[in-house]
């Protein structure tokens, strides 16, 4: 189902975890896609997968808190691919620790990537995307943005503001027929998770209605559909993909 074709998709920590799967469920669905990370190691391998399922993929070296490599980042992709349909802010990182230990470094750092980030990509793609009058935005930000958690004060801010930004970006462009929604995924198995202590990933899995983890493929595909026509008409929303686990 080539929904996604004549698309161009831009993704930022696109090269593991669940921004591949991002990536390569919008290949899939026929988009080009515009891969970038701070780390490129190993993305030879993706821009083939991307092209064995029928697509071209581009990978861009650049890190989302600088504001220059995100600007070069979009001339590469618009040179590359003449437009950019779809951006999904998904780059982001943790650096847990109590508050009361939290450094400064710790939090600044956090906030850099996960909310300065998504708001330097989104502001340097919404001018090609108003000239176009067509695109879809989609941050990823986190249950944990929602509920909150111990340990993580500055990474469930960050996830918090993103929210805040999907809801005003949304109210600015609406009328420019740009959508901007947010995914809030549960406990998903990849790198970033792995290295929780066993304790703590079954405390998640119990508190789960499904009982299971969710996959990189879960949160991919709800991303395909956010980016496709079928949700034109869905803006300033937050999607949990997390098994019931933030059910209200
Ligand atoms: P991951 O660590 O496996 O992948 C993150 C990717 O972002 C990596 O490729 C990394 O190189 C890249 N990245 C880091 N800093 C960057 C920067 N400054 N500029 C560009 N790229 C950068 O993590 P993941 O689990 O795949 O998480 C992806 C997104 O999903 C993150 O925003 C994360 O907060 C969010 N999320 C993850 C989970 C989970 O359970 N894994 C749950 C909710 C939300």
């Amino acid at each position: 189902m080539g929904f996604l074709r004549d698309h161009t998709a831009m993704v930022t920590g696109g090269v593991r975890g669940i921004g591949r799967s991002i990536v390569l469920e919008m290949a899939r669905r026929g988009a080009g896609v515009a891969v970038t990370d701070i780390n490129t190691d190993g993305a030879e391998n993706l821009v083939r997968e991307i092209e064995f399922l029928g697509s071209s993929g581009l990978i861009i070296k650049a890190d989302v808190s600088d504001g220059a490599q995100v600007q070069n980042t979009v001339d590469q992709t618009l040179a590359e691919f003449g437009k950019i349909d779809i951006l999904v802010n998904n780059a982001g990182i943790t650096r847990d620790n109590l508050l009361m230990r939290m450094s400064e470094e710790e939090w600044d750092l956090v906030m850099r990537v996960n909310l300065r980030g998504a708001f330097l990509c989104t502001q340097k793609v919404i001018r090609p995307m108003m000239k176009q009058r067509k695109g879809k935005i989609i941050n990823v930000s986190s249950v944990i943005g929602i509920m909150g958690n111990a340990g993580q004060a500055n990474y469930a801010a960050s996830k918090a503001g993103l929210i805040g930004l999907t809801r005003s970006t949304a109210r600015e462009v609406a009328s420019r027929n740009i959508q901007v929604n947010a995914l809030a995924p549960g406990y998903i198995e990849t790198e970033m998770t792995a290295h929780l202590p066993q304790d703590v990933k079954e405390n998640y899995v119990n508190a789960i209605p499904a009982k299971r983890p969710g996959s990189p493929e879960d949160v991919a595909r709800a991303a395909a559909f956010l980016a496709s026509p079928a949700a034109d008409y869905i803006t300033g929303q937050v999607l949990n993909i997390d098994g019931g686990l933030l059910i209200a």
